[in-house]
C-alpha cells in the first residue's frame, strides 16, 4: 500500500433480530420452514393490511444500543424506504430514516498492540425482505425466479459506523468485536452463513494530511469476515492505482468476486433522495420511556471489553490469550469454570487455544456442544501436573476425550499411557539406550550437550514417550558420568 494516501473506511452491519414473530405481524421467524409457510396478509404487503410494531424487537434493539455504548432516543420513528424488487411485495422496506432508535455510540477495538474507538453513527429497526431462489445458479443464468417470503418482516438491525477505520485490519477487528458483543447480549445469533450477519463496507483514499473525504466506493456480497478484509484491501489497491494515474474514483456499488479476488462494478450508488424516504403513515411514532431503557439497562451481561479487562487482571492472562478466550461467550465460560477446577490460567488458556482449538476446528464443532467439558479438561491436567501422563501423552488422551467424552483417567488405564516413574525400570532402558549409542556417548563426553538431548530422544522411543522425561534425564547424566 502506498503512502501517500489515507485510507477511510465505514461499515454498515446488518443483523437479525432473534425474536419469535417479526417486525409487524404475527408469523414464526424460524429459519428452514416450508416456502412462504410463514406469511400473513401484514408481511405479503396486502392491501389494507396494517402493521403492529413487535415489542421484543425494539427491546433487543435496545440492548443492542446500550451494549454499544449508544445513546437510546426516547423519540423514533418508521419510514417507507421505497425500491422496486420482486421479493419486496409492498415495493417499500420499513425502516426509520431521520430519527433513529439509537445514535452516537461506539466500540473499543484492539490491533497490534494500539486499542482504538470506532464510532457508531446510529443504530435503526427495520423489516427484512424476501428470498429469490433463482432456478439455475444465478439470476443471469436462470429461466425463472421463485419467491420465498419467509424471511419477509423479520426484524433487523443496521449498525452503521463512523468512517473511523484506517485499514482492512481494522475493519476486521471492528466486525469481530461487534459480533462478539451482538452475541453476548443474545439479541442476534450473527450466523453470516444463514444470513443472519450481513456486512457491507464503504472505502474511500485521500492524500495523507487531507481532511476532505475522497470519493467513496460501496463494496457488497461480503460473505465472511475475511472477505470484507480481503475486498477492503484489494479495492485499497485498486483505488491507489487509479489516483496515481491521475483517474477518478466513480461514486459506485462494487460487487466482490471470492473466485478471482477482484471488485467489479455494480451500479452507480443511489443517494438517500431515489428512496423518496417518507413517514410510514400506518405506524405511530416509537416513544421510549427512560424505564424502559434503564430496565434494559439492568440486564446487560458482562460484555466482552469488561470481561478482557477482567481476564488481564484477574486470571493474569496476556492480553493475546485473553482476546481470543472472550471471542465467544460460551469460550469464556468454558476457561472460568476450567480454571475454578483447575487453578493454572495460564496453562487452561493454553490447552484451550491450541488442542482443544485444534480439534473444533478440524471437527467443526462450537466449543459448547463438543464432549470435552471444564470438568474433563481440569481432570486430564491435573494428570499431567501429578506425573501420572507427560504432556504428549496428554495430547492423544485430550483427542480420546474429545471423541468419545471419555474420563481421560480411565483412558489413561486403558490405554496403558501412564508414564514410567519408576527409577529401577528406567535405568534398564537408560542402560541399553547408552550401550547402543556410543557415538552420541563419546559426542555427550566431549561436551557437546545435545547429544544429551538425542539419548532422551531414544529412551522416550523406547518406551513410546511414556518415560517420565525429568527422570530420564537424571538417569542418563548419572550414568554417563
Ligand atoms: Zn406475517
Amino acid at each position: 500500500m502506498s503512502q501517500k494516501y489515507e485510507t477511510v473506511i465505514g461499515l454498515e452491519v446488518h443483523a437479525e433480530l432473534r425474536t419469535d414473530s417479526k417486525l409487524f405481524c404475527g408469523c414464526s421467524t424460524k429459519f428452514g420452514a416450508d416456502p412462504n409457510g410463514q406469511t400473513c396478509p401484514v408481511c405479503l404487503g396486502m392491501p389494507g393490511a396494517l402493521p403492529v410494531l413487535n415489542k421484543k424487537a425494539v427491546d433487543y434493539a435496545i440492548e443492542a444500543g446500550l451494549a454499544l455504548n449508544c445513546e437510546i432516543q426516547e423519540y423514533s420513528k418508521f419510514d417507507r424506504k421505497h425500491y422496486f424488487y420482486p421479493d419486496l411485495p409492498k415495493a417499500y422496506q420499513c425502516s426509520q430514516f431521520d430519527f433513529p432508535l439509537c445514535k452516537n455510540g461506539k466500540v473499543t477495538i484492539h490491533v497490534n498492540g494500539v486499542t482504538k474507538d470506532i464510532g457508531i453513527n446510529r443504530i435503526h429497526l427495520e423489516e427484512e425482505a424476501g428470498k429469490s431462489v433463482h432456478s439455475g445458479d444465478n439470476i443471469l443464468g436462470s429461466d425463472y425466479s421463485l419467491e420465498d417470503f419467509n424471511r419477509g418482516g423479520i426484524p433487523l438491525i443496521e449498525i452503521v459506523s463512523e468512517p473511523d477505520m484506517r485499514s482492512p485490519e481494522e475493519a476486521y477487528a471492528y466486525l469481530t468485536t461487534l459480533k462478539s458483543i451482538l452475541q453476548y447480549t443474545g439479541v442476534s445469533d450473527c450466523k453470516m452463513e444463514e444470513g443472519s450477519l450481513r456486512c457491507d463496507a464503504n472505502i474511500s483514499l485521500r492524500p495523507v494530511g487531507s481532511t476532505e473525504f475522497g470519493t467513496k466506493v460501496e463494496l457488497k456480497n461480503l460473505n465472511s469476515f475475511r472477505a470484507v478484509q480481503k475486498a477492503l484491501e484489494y479495492e485499497q489497491q485498486r483505488q491507489a492505482r487509479l489516483l496515481d494515474k491521475g483517474e477518478p474514483i466513480i461514486q459506485e456499488t462494487r460487487h466482490w468476486d471470492e473466485t478471482t479476488g477482484k471488485t467489479h462494478s455494480m451500479r452507480t450508488k443511489e443517494q438517500a433522495d431515489d428512496y423518496r424516504y417518507f413517514p410510514d403513515p400506518d405506524l405511530v411514532p416509537l416513544i421510549v420511556s427512560p424505564e424502559w431503557i434503564e430496565e434494559v439497562r439492568a440486564r446487560l451481561p458482562e460484555l466482552p471489553p469488561a470481561k478482557f479487562e477482567r481476564f488481564v487482571r484477574e486470571y493474569g492472562l496476556p492480553e493475546y490469550d485473553a482476546n481470543l478466550i472472550i471471542a465467544t461467550k460460551a469460550q469464556a465460560d468454558f476457561f472460568e469454570a476450567t480454571v475454578a477446577l483447575y487453578n493454572d490460567p495460564k496453562t487452561v488458556s493454553n490447552w484451550m487455544m491450541g488442542e482443544l482449538t485444534r480439534l473444533l476446528k478440524t471437527s467443526g464443532q462450537e466449543i459448547e456442544d463438543c464432549k470435552v467439558t471444564p470438568e474433563l479438561l481440569a481432570k486430564l491436567l491435573t494428570l499431567v501436573d501429578n506425573g501420572t501422563i507427560s504432556g504428549t501423552a496428554a495430547k492423544s488422551v485430550l483427542e480420546e476425550v474429545f471423541a468419545t467424552g471419555k474420563d481421560p483417567e480411565l483412558i489413561v488405564q486403558e490405554k496403558g499411557l501412564a508414564q514410567i516413574s519408576d527409577t529401577a525400570e528406567l535405568e534398564k532402558i537408560v542402560a541399553a539406550v547408552i550401550a547402543a549409542n556410543p557415538a552420541s556417548v563419546e559426542d555427550y563426553r566431549n561436551g557437546k550437550d545435545k547429544a544429551l538431548g538425542f539419548l532422551v530422544g531414544q529412551v522416550m522411543k523406547e518406551t513410546k514417550g511414556r518415560a517420565n522425561p525429568k527422570l530420564v534425564n537424571e538417569l542418563l547424566r548419572k550414568q554417563l558420568s
